[in-house]
């Protein structure tokens, strides 16, 4: 399977972004779909700031900064600087200049009232994208921490501002009841030949897509199989709080507390060489090699994760 299958994923940032320019490699661009988390985001400096659907874009715009995975390589930050040093703007949040220029036209196609869907693929085109970059809904659902030491916190304060250090009690998707699925949200998961998963975050980056009204459903009913991936091999997540976040929830840190994570939605589920043989009812289980160290690496996931699915059907 490769080139003609229609691909739809379901993606947060750095982790499934790895995934993302690996199947660039194997699946035509314009047959591939992202649906990105947007519970990331917030408004900051009157600007709206998107970090999933950023990272997805950049990546697959080739110009991301590939030693942090996130921002435009090669940035610089003049305006952070004057806003930090001569006003006196908190230094938490960072933007560098040419990513500026990407909030800039964001902002400015939402006042002209369009939707994130529509701003976001205009954004995407200008860079030359061909894949097809959605966010999960176009209503604002922000993922709220509730926290042991320092109580509710927004995702950024979180993340960023005290970096994921508090000790997570629950996870929040504040306003998720009031969303709706758009149109090409329904579409891609309809026409789609396989949904992904990626190996993104299961509980701040994959749970905001699944608590958008109807996605689960969606899922459920989609012809196409659902296959994720697991972030987690050896016990540890590659990187970021995912480990730290399900021992903290009283998960086991395990790749098989993952899959039930995703139980009723996922078909399959690609493991990890490292990791023991995955036995979850109802779930068909494959070991790759999931570590995506370099380009190779994430063509050869990608291209492995859709050739099994392929076989199912043989
Ligand atoms: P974020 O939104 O920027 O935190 O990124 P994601 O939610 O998309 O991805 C974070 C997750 O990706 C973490 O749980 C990591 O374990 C996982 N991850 C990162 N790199 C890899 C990799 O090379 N292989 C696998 N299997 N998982 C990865």
């Amino acid at each position: 399977m490769a080139l003609a299958t229609r691909v739809a994923v379901l993606i947060g940032g750095v982790g499934g972004a790895k995934l993302a320019s690996g199947l660039m490699h194997v699946v035509a661009p314009e047959r591939l779909t992202f649906i990105v988390n947007t519970g990331d985001d917030f408004w900051r400096l009157g600007l709206k700031i998107c970090p999933d659907l950023d990272t997805v874009m950049y990546t697959l715009a080739g110009l991301v900064n590939r030693e942090t995975g996130w921002g435009i390589a090669g940035d610089e930050t003049a305006v952070m600087d004057s806003l930090e040093g001569h006003y006196g703007v908190e230094p938490w949040f960072r933007l560098g200049d040419k990513d500026l220029a990407t909030h800039l036209l964001r902002a400015q196609g939402l006042r002209q009232g369009n939707s994130l869907t529509e701003v976001t693929d205009c954004l995407a085109r200008r860079l030359g994208v061909s894949a097809r970059l959605l966010p999960m809904c176009d209503e604002e659902t922000p993922t709220l921490v509730d926290t042991a030491d320092r109580g509710e916190l927004g995702f950024q304060e979180y993340f960023v501002k005290h970096s994921w250090r508090p000790i997570v009690k629950s996870i929040k998707h504040k306003d998720c009841e009031k969303a709706t699925m758009s149109a090409p949200v329904s579409s891609a998961l309809e026409t789609a030949d396989v949904i992904l998963i990626a190996p993104s975050n299961p509980w701040l980056s994959v749970a905001p897509i699944l608590a958008v009204p109807g996605m689960r459903q969606a899922l459920k009913r989609a012809d196409a199989p659902v296959v994720a991936i697991t972030p987690i091999i050896a016990g540890a997540a590659v990187k970021g709080p995912t480990a730290k976040i399900m021992a903290e929830l009283g998960l086991p840190v395990s790749e098989a507390a993952v899959a039930r994570f995703y139980g009723g939605i996922i078909d399959g589920f690609v493991n990890d060489i490292r990791n023991e043989p995955l036995r979850v009812e109802g779930i068909r289980a494959v070991r790759l090699n999931t570590l995506m160290t370099d380009d190779a690496a994430k063509a050869a996931l990608a291209r492995d994760a859709l050739d099994w699915i392929a076989g199912w059907a043989a």
